[in-house]
């Protein structure tokens, strides 16, 4: 392909980037970085009863936290500026009138009340009103195709409000092609004439949509399914400016992790899972929505995640890093059919970009919760040891899905237990194990150089000698030493703390639990 792609994303400010949002602009992302091409972000905010005042901010922010940048767009590189359609409003005009003179839009004068009981009339016949060929022209409607030129004129002159409405062709057959979905016939005569531009001078979405993507030279236009109704107009749109039509691609909708129905916020709420990239708050209500950041996801995770929502590499592989899509990307490998969004799948997707990282980047990601809840320890050296902490986050980043788990794995690391796990120990610390445990005290004082494999050999052959089972001894010492039944090796445990500390807290346990 040439090196002329240009897509865009053209999100409505109208509340917080959903999940599906950031999957459309990541599918845009990637077809443009594939064909060496540009990523545009249009601000669609032409529904001003729509707007919500911090939208905008939060789409760009959105994006840079997922690390897919547009090219141009608000503020960056505006070559076809501006890419806010408030600020485009005077561009609009000059187009609807183009139509209106070459015979494909004429303006209609029907009132709500007027439209509304058009509505009502079909309603009570068993049928479903629809402004198009069928009665248009039968001079129940108030527009252009019936009245004089002048009654027109004389309309307009005198402020009645108006819009202006597409002519849609009667009787035709549209062949359209989808990069997704191949080949889609419409008959025409099912249409309705969509309202381009209104009397206030703001155009709809249909309008400034199209110019738009003529004006800024879209090559493709990439976006949700839930606007493939809406194609054989633009695309009828194209024929009747005589412009070059983009290629369109409409992507599968992202569907509830049961696989019915499109993914929707109360889903989230319902089950536990953010929907939106960000945290955000709602300005009006001030409520809150959760967001993968702040939940402790990834944000290369996240993306990898959203990219095989709907996309496949047709391989096996899942693992992705944001190259690796650009690389493996294409348009015939996006499905026709919706994608099941799974919750368990995106944490496992965490998990393996957790497991990926280096023992030191995670310190870094960790010490700033180690030190919130040290804040008292007496072990406070050791978070201060970053050699310390690099040590138990390779013992307990395995069972780990986000760094905010790391404390749960590992704060007995960093300070004596504070309680013990009452059913562990109305289990495993019996009425004899109290002595059993201040003769391995003895046994512990006993071992001169603390190292795991001294301790294991004392420690065992001590057992051994015993003739007692292990159990014995290791769970209640392991209660002893974490709290509860969990833990990576116990001698790790022992010989990472030390000796003294283990000793402290066996005393602590036969104190605690007799
Ligand atoms: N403004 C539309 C939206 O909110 C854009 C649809 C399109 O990409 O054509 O999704």
């Amino acid at each position: 392909m040439s090196d002329n792609v240009r897509v865009r994303f053209a999100p409505s400010p109208t509340g917080p980037l959903h999940m599906g949002g950031v999957r459309t602009a990541l599918f845009n992302y990637l077809f443009a970085k594939k064909h060496n091409g540009t990523f545009v972000l249009r601000i669609e905010d032409t529904d001003q009863t729509r707007y919500v005042a911090n939208a905008e901010q939060y789409i760009v922010d959105a994006l840079e936290w997922c690390a897919i940048p547009f090219d141009e767009g608000p503020g960056r590189n505006e070559k076809f500026g501006p890419y806010r359609q408030s600020e485009r409003k005077d561009v609009y005009k000059q187009y609807a009138e183009e139509l209106l003179a070459n015979g494909w839009a004429y303006y209609a004068f029907d009132t709500a009340e007027q439209l509304d009981a058009h509505r009502k009339d079909h309603e009570a016949n068993g049928k479903t009103f629809i402004y198009n060929w069928h009665n248009r022209e039968k001079g129940r409607l108030v527009n252009s195709l019936v009245l004089s030129e002048e009654e027109v004129q004389q309309k307009i002159a005198a402020g009645e409000k108006y819009v202006v409405r597409f002519k849609t062709p009667q009787d035709q057959t549209l062949i359209l092609e989808d990069e997704v979905r191949g080949t889609i016939k419409i008959d025409t005569n099912t249409l309705d004439d969509k309202i381009l531009f209104k009397s206030d001078g703001m155009p709809t979405y249909h309008l400034a949509n199209i110019v738009d993507d003529h004006l800024m030279e879209i090559s493709h236009v990439i976006r949700g399914e839930e606007w493939l109704p809406s194609l054989p107009l633009h695309s009828l749109l194209y024929t009747a400016f005589g412009w070059e039509s983009p290629k369109f691609a409409h992507l599968p909708l992202i569907l509830k992790p049961v696989g019915k129905g499109k993914l929707s916020k109360r889903d989230g709420d319902k089950l536990g899972f953010p929907v939106f990239p960000l945290e955000y708050t709602n300005e009006k209500t001030g409520d809150i929505s959760r967001g993968y950041k702040e939940d402790g996801y990834f944000s290369d995770a996240f993306i990898n995640m959203l990219a095989l929502l709907g996309w496949n590499p047709g391989t096996e592989q899942e693992l992705f890093s944001l190259e690796a899509l650009v690389e493996a990307f294409d348009l015939a490998r996006v499905s026709k059919s919706g994608a099941k969004f799974s919750p368990d799948k995106t944490k496992w997707f965490n998990q393996q970009y957790l497991q990926q990282k280096t023992d030191n980047e995670l310190v870094e990601l960790y010490l700033p919760i180690l030190k919130e809840n040290v804040i008292a320890s007496e072990t406070k050296q050791s978070f201060e040891d970053k050699t310390y902490v690099q040590k138990v986050v390779a013992l307990i980043k395995e069972r780990a899905v986000f760094v905010q788990d790391f404390w749960d794995l590992s704060s007995f690391f960093f300070q004596d237990p504070t309680e013990y796990d009452p059913k562990a120990a109305k289990k495993q610390w019996k009425e004899t194990t109290g002595e059993l445990m201040k003769e391995l005290v003895t046994v512990i004082e006993g071992i001169e150089e603390f190292s795991i494999e001294n301790a294991q050999t004392e420690i065992k052959g001590w057992i051994t000698s015993k003739e007692i089972g292990f159990g014995k001894v290791m769970q209640p010492l392991r209660l002893s030493l974490v709290g509860k039944l969990a833990g990576p090796d116990l001698f790790e445990i022992m010989t990472m703390v030390g000796k003294e500390t283990t000793i402290k807290r066996i005393q602590n346990a036969i104190t605690n639990l007799g």
